[in-house]
């Protein structure tokens, strides 16, 4: 039996950060997160990106180097109260200002109020949106089964008992791998919300079982392991992607199928 659930380097635990709004705060968010080792997600919407100078795309590329840009839309509307066509104007126009100052492809989302359906979901889709974080906390640790609906952890606030729980069933083969907090960056207001993420951090960062990732990465991970090539008696395995693979065999096995190789065991 095979099982995809292992991640880069063999590690079967998962952390990822996702903010949204864009906000002066996210200057400082993102160096605590990369002076922690941890990556995060700044999920952005028009007021941050419309009208920028050469300067102010350099700053901005600069502030979240390291983490994943990724859409809002652009002016942070409710998407299940518009017309098809707004909605694509709004993600569309989102992702051009985005990959101005990413340079990269811009494909993630957030929900602008975690607002979605099954409906908006194909317009999302049509859209090149691959992934997108909704606001329905699941206070456990699930690995997303539609990515278009994208089901968080917990928001930062009540992240702290639960970083806990994910640490003290690290080892557990019966609990959750992902631990998935968002929030927004204009919330940590005084000194105190800073030294309250400072310390969620310490607790989460530098853990060798925990592979610390962007939403992106998670997506393109995920996605990739299952274009894996197993042949029935599961002794050979083709990996046709870029990325190198990992997966579980008989619960006892790690293997490592690196980028574009084929391995038997
Ligand atoms: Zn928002």
């Amino acid at each position: 039996m095979i099982q995809y659930h292992v991640f880069p380097g063999g590690k079967k635990r998962v952390v990822t950060f996702s903010y949204d709004d864009g906000h002066i705060n996210d200057e400082r968010l993102a160096k605590l997160f990369t002076e922690k080792g941890i990556k995060a997600t700044f999920h952005l919407h028009g007021k941050y990106t419309e009208n920028l100078t050469e300067t102010e795309v350099t700053n901005l590329r600069k502030r979240y180097e390291g983490h994943e840009i990724s859409c809002h839309t652009l002016h942070h509307g409710w998407p299940t109260r518009m017309p098809q066509q707004s909605l694509v104007n709004e993600i569309l126009e989102n992702r051009k200002h985005l990959e101005n100052i990413a340079n990269y492809p811009v494909v993630g989302m957030s929900y602008p109020s975690g607002d979605y359906s099954d409906e908006t979901d194909s317009v999302f889709k049509a859209c090149g949106i691959v992934y997108s974080r909704t606001v329905n906390s699941t206070n456990n640790f699930p690995l997303p089964t539609n990515f278009l609906q994208w089901h968080p952890t917990c928001h930062h606030s009540s992240a702290l008992a639960l970083c806990d729980k994910f640490l003290n069933n690290i080892d557990s083969e019966w609990t959750l791998p992902l631990f998935y907090v968002w929030g927004h960056s204009f919330e940590l207001t005084t000194e105190e919300d800073w030294a309250y993420m400072d310390t969620l951090l310490d607790k989460i960062s530098g853990n060798d079982k925990i592979w610390y990732a962007t939403n992106i990465e998670i997506y393109n991970y995920m996605t990739a392991q299952r274009q894996l090539v197993i042949s029935l008696d599961e002794k050979t395995f083709t990996n046709p992607t870029a990325l190198d693979l990992w997966v579980e065999k008989d619960k006892t096995q790690i293997i490592k199928i690196p980028a574009g190789q084929t391995v038997r065991i």
